[in-house]
């Protein structure tokens, strides 16, 4: 690391808290060494009232960009100065580029990684139909980039907890937004007897709680008889890397199962791809860092 940090090397980060646990200063360092790119990533705990502070220090010290985890995602959302159409519609950002002239675009790339992830498993999803487990802040980016991406249909199912008026309202943004797609809706997930249905009806079901998900690891999200062979399911949760449903899908004999690691490796990748232009070496990254 000494022999690459020098006078010109531009500072990369990761703001949230906390963030001693994250894998993101291993990734990205790695990726910069690899392909001989003068930056440099660290991780900063900055609590949600620090946000702006900490969006202005990065000003200061013209760092190239910047990524940010929980709880800091809607904050910065607020404070860049201009959104991406994904970021502008979930209102959140988890990658912030510092451009030439110093101003700040705010991405979202939750959403295009779980995409893309799919895609790696051979799953598409343009003219598919959806059921999206989670009314949260993975669950709204991955409604809106499927609308945007061009699912066919997206019925999002949720408890009537705190989280339920989110997906109300993330419905309504995707019908202004995305008048293109057939249908997307909200109901409660305790409506067993229609999940059922939907879930029958569907191609893809995505798991984008907190089920499966450690304290909740034995939580299966939807009763393990709705899942059928020519169904596609794919869970967030990445801790377990098996989650019970995934368990449960692979029993079925469903088409794919598809864990939230990649969800992970990809959105990185895809804030590499913003910061840099360049590709980073996803292969190397997922069995250094990932497997
Ligand atoms: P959040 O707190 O914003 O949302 C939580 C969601 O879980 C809500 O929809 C809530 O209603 C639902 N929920 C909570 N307990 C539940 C239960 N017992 N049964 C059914 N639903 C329940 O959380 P988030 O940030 O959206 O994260 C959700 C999951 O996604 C977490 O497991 C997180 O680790 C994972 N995640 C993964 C990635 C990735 O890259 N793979 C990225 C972001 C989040």
């Amino acid at each position: 690391m000494e022999s690459r940090i020098n006078g010109h090397t531009r500072l990369y980060a990761l703001i949230g808290s906390p963030v001693g646990h994250s894998g993101s200063p291993a990734m990205y360092n790695y990726s910069f060494a690899k392909l001989g790119i003068d930056a440099a990533y660290l991780a900063f705990d900055i609590p949600l009232e620090k946000t702006k502070d900490a969006i202005e220090a990065f000003r200061t010290l013209n760092a190239g960009g910047f990524n940010i985890t929980m709880p800091n995602k809607t904050a910065t959302a607020q404070l860049v100065d201009r959104l991406s159409p994904a970021a502008e519609l979930v209102g959140a950002c988890n990658t912030v580029v510092v451009e030439e002239d110093g101003s700040m675009t705010g991405h979202i790339t939750d959403g295009t990684g779980f995409i893309r992830n799919l895609k790696e498993h051979g799953v598409e999803v343009k003219g598919q139909k959806l059921v999206l487990l989670g009314t949260g802040g993975a669950a709204t980016a991955i409604a809106v980039q499927a609308a945007l991406d061009g699912a066919s249909e997206i019925a999002i199912f949720n408890r009537k907890d705190e989280f339920y008026a989110n997906g109300e309202k993330t419905v309504e943004k995707i019908r202004k937004a995305v008048p293109s797609i057939a249908k997307v809706s909200i109901e409660d997930l305790d409506q067993t007897e229609l999940l059922g249905q939907v879930i029958a009806e569907s191609d893809i079901l995505v798991n984008a709680t907190r089920a499966g998900m450690s304290p909740l690891e034995n939580v299966l999200p939807v009763p393990a008889e709705f899942l059928r062979k020519d169904l596609a399911v794919a869970d967030v949760v990445y801790n377990p890397r098996e989650t019970l449903l995934l368990k449960k899908a692979k029993e079925a004999g469903c088409r794919a199962a598809v864990g939230g690691i990649g969800m992970l490796l990809w959105q990185g990748a895809a804030a590499f791809e913003l910061y840099t232009g360049q590709e980073m070496p996803v292969q190397e990254v997922m069995e250094r860092f990932f497997s």
